[in-house]
């Protein structure tokens, strides 16, 4: 953890506090084990911590990865003339739901309806590349 954003999901993040206070409680009541009652009774504690730990690791290392590649994603609201054909594409606004009437048609005046709400990868600059 040097700076870096925390991870959005916050069930993941609780999981993974859980499993690190496991895991470093198994490693010290194994140690605190090994202390007292020599390596024989102690291995199974150690050893959880120690699988703990590296369970911790790599899930640390997934997150980071993931939040590497932010999912670049937008959702679009399509609005669609209960008159005729005429369709709109917007971006999602808080409070949109299927079917809501939005006012009226450009082209009829008829009454324009949400029609699908949808996910939809943001657009990239379209990079032209030549074909030969
Ligand atoms: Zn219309």
């Amino acid at each position: 953890m040097s700076g870096k954003p925390a991870p959005k999901s916050p069930v993941g993040l609780l999981l993974l506090l859980l499993i690190a206070f496991l895991a470093v409680f198994f490693l010290f009541s194994g140690i605190a084990q090994y202390m007292e009652v020599g390596p024989r009774e102690s291995t199974g504690s150690l050893l959880l911590g120690l699988l703990g730990i590296l369970f911790l690791v790599l899930m640390v290392s997934r997150i980071l990865g993931q939040m590497s590649l932010p999912p670049p994603k937008v959702t679009l609201t399509l609005l669609q003339c209960s008159q005729c054909a005429f369709k709109s594409l917007r971006n999602f606004q808080l409070g949109d739901f299927i079917p809501k009437p939005m006012g009226s048609c450009p082209s009829c005046g008829g009454t324009m309806m949400v029609e699908a709400i949808y996910p939809e990868e943001e657009k990239r600059p379209k990079r032209r590349e030549p074909k030969f």
